[in-house]
């Protein structure tokens, strides 16, 4: 939410609200009501056999707690293609609200065909010359409202079917290596910046005492609880069929309920 420019689809806001004023207002009124943040990489979360309540634990700091809600989110997915880690901030990002500006008037290639890809997409049209949005298949994953939009927009062109293979430059990016998965021919693009959105992976390595899917998403409940009694789970971080704001913040509610509901039996002394 932060790093998104323009949110045009969570309730209240018909004009849309930049994503992190949206952020902060939330942050605000949290403290209103007496929540205290503290900044913290938290590295492991363990059952205390002492007092049957939780310990949190970074690098140089634990915290005790009688109930934990585990909000940690995704980051974007990498491609993994030769060439990625060596332009990684210097020319290629997942970040086009971050980054935008770096290439106003220039030529830049997004690889995915989600949502993330065509509303980021939409954005960077704002700023650059020409966009080409890179899918590997014919169909576009994205909602259809999006679809439309960057259809219409003349300064993008979708080049589908095709996966980056390389991405090649001396200094600063130069060129994509593309294969055409239909022909199997190999092309290159000439590009001055490329944008990741090929998806997400949930920030939840660190955790080991609850049940997680194959692909790392928190297991819950209806009520969001996890397989262990005090743990629950809201946002993108578990499994779920539909990642927005509004259903983050709907888990939020449910799960912060639930756990005051816990709170009322519990038999722990901290
Ligand atoms: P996503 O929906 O998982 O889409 C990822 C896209 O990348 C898909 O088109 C996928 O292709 C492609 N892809 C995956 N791995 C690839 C690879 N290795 N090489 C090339 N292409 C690859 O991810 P997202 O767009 O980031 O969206 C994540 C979640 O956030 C979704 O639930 C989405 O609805 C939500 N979101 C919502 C909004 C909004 O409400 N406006 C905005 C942004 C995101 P295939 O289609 O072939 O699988």
């Amino acid at each position: 939410m932060a790093i998104t420019d323009h949110i045009e689809n969570y309730p209240g806001f018909p004009a849309g609200i930049n994503g992190f004023e949206l952020s902060q207002k939330l942050e605000e009124q949290a403290k209103n009501f007496g929540t205290v943040f503290e900044f913290s990489e938290i590295t492991k979360i363990e059952k205390s056999l002492e007092n049957n309540c939780f310990v949190i634990r970074s690098q140089n700091k634990s915290f005790h707690s009688k109930t934990i809600i585990i909000t940690t989110g995704t980051t974007p997915k990498k491609l993994n293609v030769p060439g990625e880690d060596k332009f990684w901030g210097k020319g290629v990002s997942t970040c086009a609200t971050c980054d935008a500006a770096l290439y106003k008037e220039k030529t830049v290639a997004i690889v995915g065909g989600g949502d993330s890809a065509l509303d980021e997409g939409l954005f960077l049209t704002k700023f650059v010359k020409k966009l080409y949005i890179i899918h590997r298949r014919s169909e576009l994953r994205a909602v259809k409202i999006l679809q439309k939009r960057a259809m219409e927009n003349p300064k993008i062109e979708f080049i589908l079917e095709t996966v980056v293979e390389e991405i090649l430059g001396e200094n600063k990016i130069q060129q994509l290596k593309l294969k055409n998965l239909r022909t199997s021919e190999t092309s290159y693009l000439d590009v001055d910046g490329l944008f990741i959105y090929i998806g997400l992976q949930p920030n939840t390595d660190f955790i080991d005492i609850v049940n997680k899917d194959e692909n790392g998403y928190i297991v819950t409940n209806e009520n969001l609880e996890t397989n262990v009694n005090g743990i629950f789970a809201a946002g993108d971080c578990r499994i779920k069929t539909l990642r927005q704001i509004s259903t983050a913040i709907g888990d939020g509610a449910l799960a912060a309920y639930n756990a005051e509901r816990y709170l009322d039996h519990l038999n722990c002394n901290l």
